[in-house]
């Protein structure tokens, strides 16, 4: 397999584009390669601009969980955009796409589209400081939430620790009301609250946490988090931008059966155009502008091909049986790769259909001081061997892979072989 053509189209990209890319971990210098650059996909195949063939298992990050350029969805976009592509005015697409939000994720009763999932956070977290005129946010090592100033906070290692910057440019004093703790620990939580609990806004949670690899909750620490927001009158965002219709149609929230006050969504809810959107309990979301003091807006926000492309992907997630078939494809696949790379010292989390192997020598990770004690070196071979073998797999030890509803049984029995062989 040569990849001369996506050489020369990186190092050309590189003179006019920092680091020859547009968001850092598409350059694959985790993993120790050169970028891709691709061509055109389809289903569950990327084609790269020297006509190699991969099978995706990133999937835009999660997006196209109906595949890429699923032919109902282009037929809709090809419609919409010869209607124009945008307005500056409302569409009733933007209703249209609220409301079925609002009906498969009930916990939203009032949704506002964005263009990001870090812009669905950051109006979100306004929202809650401006509701509950408090200051502080908790946020958890290792889960990552766009990239908004305040959100951009590493933790010490592994202990509950006021926040300090994780990126050059973000002032300290921005990130001075952001609490981190590790995750799946209750005490650190319960700790923070005592000190500083009646000036927390919101406690902000990837409830299946997959930007760290997916580490699931343990021991109900969700409904932990619950009970202690209500406890201290604070909100509950569940930042779902991965795990909205990922996993069931309602979301975590639903798989857990846990109703958050605020929950952001993206990546899927966009059906591959830029889009996301926050949203929750009417009385907190009538705060915003133009009824309420909270300011939020966009020029593009509920963009008429984006709604389009949203309501053809959820029409396709909404047939019946469709996430029964997935996740249960999933979970037979996950435990035959799980065999295949046990001998590696590999162990795999999984939740549904996200899933990530992590190479700690058989310890199933539970935070983020966890995730880090994997053999990064390891992990970047492991997947150069799947790539040269026609397999993407999310090129960092720090994401999730994603399971599309194209991937066939025949497809995963292949992966599994392939991984045996390894
Ligand atoms: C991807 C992601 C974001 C940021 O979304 P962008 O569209 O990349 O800005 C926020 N939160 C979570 C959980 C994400 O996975």
């Amino acid at each position: 397999m040569t990849r001369e053509k996506s050489i020369k189209a990186s190092s050309e990209a590189a003179k006019y584009i920092p680091g020859g890319v547009n968001s850092p971990v598409r350059a694959l210098r985790a993993v120790g390669e050169t970028p891709l650059f691709i061509d055109h996909a389809k289903g569950v195949t990327i084609t790269d601009i020297d006509g190699n063939s991969y099978t995706d298992f990133c999937l835009s990050w999660g997006v196209f969980i109906a595949g890429h350029a699923n032919e109902h969805v282009t037929q809709a976009v090809g419609e919409a955009i010869a209607r124009g592509t945008s307005y500056g005015i409302p569409t009733e697409l933007e209703t249209a796409l609220a409301k079925r939000v609002s009906q498969l994720i009930p916990s939203m009763e009032q949704v506002r589209f964005v263009n990001s999932g870090t812009e669905a956070v950051m109006s979100a977290i306004r929202l809650a400081r401006g509701y509950t005129q408090r200051n502080y946010i908790l946020k958890f090592d290792g889960c990552y939430h766009g990239h908004a100033d305040h959100l951009l906070v590493a933790a010490g290692s592994g202990v509950a620790t006021y926040g300090r910057s994780g990126s050059a440019g973000v002032p300290d004093d921005f990130v001075r009301y952001t609490l981190v703790a590790p995750f799946n620990d209750k005490e650190a939580v319960r700790e923070l609250f005592c000190q500083k609990g009646s000036d927390i806004a919101a406690v902000i949670v990837e409830p299946v946490p997959a930007n760290m690899g997916v580490v699931p909750e343990r021991e109900q620490f969700l409904q932990f988090l619950r009970d202690i927001t209500r406890e201290y009158g604070s909100l509950l965002l569940f930042d779902e931008v991965i795990t909205g219709f990922r996993l069931t149609l309602g979301g975590a929230q639903q798989y857990y059966g846990i109703e958050p006050d605020l929950t952001t969504i993206g990546k899927i809810v966009g059906g591959g155009f830029p889009a996301a959107a926050f949203g929750g309990r009417r009385d907190i979301m009538q705060l915003l502008a133009p009824d309420g003091p909270v300011y939020q807006a966009g020029t593009l926000s509920g963009n008429p091909v984006a709604m389009t492309a949203g309501l053809a992907t959820l029409e396709v997630l909404s047939e019946p049986g469709v996430y029964d078939a997935l996740n249960a494809k999933a979970e037979r696949f996950i435990h035959r790769l799980q065999e295949a790379l046990a001998p590696k010292g590999v162990v795999i989390n999984h939740v549904g259909n996200m899933f990530t192997p992590y190479f700690t020598g058989g310890k199933s990770p539970r935070n983020f001081s966890d995730v880090k004690q994997s053999n990064l070196d390891a992990f970047a071979r492991f997947w150069r061997y799947m790539l040269h073998n026609g397999v993407y797999l999310s090129p960092s030890q720090f994401e999730s892979n994603f399971i599309s509803i194209q991937h066939t049984e025949e497809l995963l029995e292949h992966i599994v072989e392939l991984a045996k062989k390894y």
